[in-house]
Parts: structure tokens; C-alpha cells; sequence
């Protein structure tokens, strides 16, 4: 049956409705180190996308948070149309230490480190993902260790969470190194994709590397950031941030 006209001019309003850029709030380091640097915590505006939506969903990218520790799927989180100036944004109200905090924060940073190598002055193009399908997984409450990684096999990005000496829960989830990091071996394996079979160390140290880059990428372009860490130290302040390879298994070398 043939469209009529104000059904397409609905569906087109539909879509144009559901363009909207996403706003954050993120770790910029992780909750114990915002804990005494409340600077460390703040917004990121996720790229004007048509496919946000619960979970959060986008075109690149899928939360499922399932915990199998648990045995329990969290609900997805929610977005929510807001005003933010001259524009709506997309938000997704959280509580602080809830499972959709951990949802929001990874889906959002995961987000903004593909950006910084898409942006025009990077690669300046979309990276494919090294599998079928638009979506890469992201799994917020993957298992109960100290651990996160990439697996091609399963699409996704497992973050484990574990427990410090006085037994608060320490989720990788809202690492922003470790999500930078582990969504950077992501795009390498995207690009260049006979790395993971390679048998040479330096192929793996090359891997980490990426990684490691876009962890310190991210800082080296937040103003806030850098003007915290230079107080601090002497060095540049995107050389001084520690980096997010010390908890990883062996599932991406
Ligand atoms: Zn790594």
C-alpha cells in the first residue's frame, strides 16, 4: 500500500524528533578519585545521533547489562528530553551508585573515545567494528573481577566489578581509562582486524598502546582536567594520568 503524503511528513517529523545529541554525566577518572576532586565528575555531549534510545542505545553501540554473579538483568536506563539552552538534549537521569549509572557512564564514554578517532582531524571516518552488525555490546556488570576486556567473539565490552578492603564495590565500568582503553582495542581490531592473530609480542604492546593512547587522548582535550593535574605536577598533566592496563586478562593480548 502505497505512503501517503502526511503519513511520510509524520514519520519524517518522527525521525527528525529522535535527532538529538545525548548529555552525560560522566567519570572523568572514577568515583574515588571525583570523591576528592568533584571537578573529575561532569557532562560529555554524545554526537547528535536518530538511534538513542533506552539501554542506552545508539547506532554504534548496545548496553545489555545482564550480571551473571547475580543472575539478575538490570532495567536499562531511561532517556529523558530536556532544554539545554537553544537546543533539546537527550538525558538519562541516574542515581549515584545504581546499575544505569554504570550503564550511562560506559555507553557515554565508549561513545566519546570512538569520536575522538572519527573526528575529522583523526581518521575522519565512520570505523567499522571487526564483526557483523553496527552494534558493539557493552556490558556493564560482566562479572565479579577485577577484569575487563574486548572479545570479538562476543561483540562486546566486559567490565567486571570486585570489592576494595572495606568492601565497596569498585565497578571498571565507571573507569574512564578503562572504558577508553578497552573501547580503543574495539576500533583497532575494526581497522586492522589480523592484529589479534598476530604471534609477536610487539603486535600486542601495539594494541595496548592504542588503548593507553586513548585514555590520555580524552584528557589532553578537557581543559578542566589538565588545569587539576598541571597544579599538581610539573609534567603535562595527559602525561601524568595513570593508565588502565593493570587489571586486564588475557582476552585481547
Ligand atoms: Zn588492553
Amino acid at each position: 500500500m502505497a505512503t501517503t503524503p502526511s503519513k511520510r511528513a509524520r514519520a519524517a517529523t518522527r525521525l527528525k524528533q529522535l535527532n538529538y545529541r545525548a548529555r552525560a554525566r560522566i567519570y572523568l577518572k572514577d568515583p574515588l578519585e571525583a570523591e576528592r576532586n568533584p571537578r573529575l565528575y561532569g557532562d560529555v555531549i554524545v554526537s547528535r545521533d536518530n538511534l538513542i534510545t533506552t539501554g542506552p542505545t545508539s547506532s554504534r553501540f548496545i548496553v545489555v547489562d545482564y550480571d551473571p554473579q547475580t543472575d539478575r538483568v538490570e532495567r536499562p536506563a531511561r532517556s529523558k528530553l530536556v532544554t539545554a539552552g537553544a537546543e533539546k538534549v537527550l538525558e538519562f537521569p541516574c542515581r549515584r551508585g545504581s546499575p544505569q549509572e554504570a550503564q550511562v557512564n560506559a555507553w557515554a564514554t565508549a561513545v566519546d573515545a570512538l569520536d575522538l578517532f572519527q573526528q575529522a582531524l583523526a581518521l575522519g571516518r565512520e570505523v567499522p567494528w571487526a564483526f557483523e552488525g553496527s552494534r558493539l555490546r557493552i556490558l556493564p556488570h560482566a562479572s565479579c573481577e577485577a577484569n575487563a576486556f574486548y572479545n570479538r567473539d562476543t561483540r562486546a565490552l566486559h567490565f567486571g566489578y570486585f570489592y576494595d578492603p572495606k568492601g565497596r564495590v569498585i565497578k571498571t565500568s565507571l573507569s574512564h581509562d578503562v572504558v577508553a582503553h578497552e573501547t580503543a582495542h574495539a576500533v583497532l581490531d575494526g581497522l586492522r582486524p589480523f592484529y589479534l592473530d598476530a604471534h609477536e609480542p610487539d603486535t600486542g604492546a601495539f594494541h595496548e598502546f592504542i588503548g593507553d593512547l586513548a585514555a590520555m587522548w580524552r584528557k589532553a582535550t578537557i581543559s578542566g582536567i589538565w588545569s587539576v593535574r598541571s597544579r599538581r605536577r610539573s609534567a603535562p598533566a595527559s602525561m601524568a594520568m595513570p593508565i588502565a592496563t593493570s587489571s586486564e586478562l588475557p582476552a585481547i593480548p
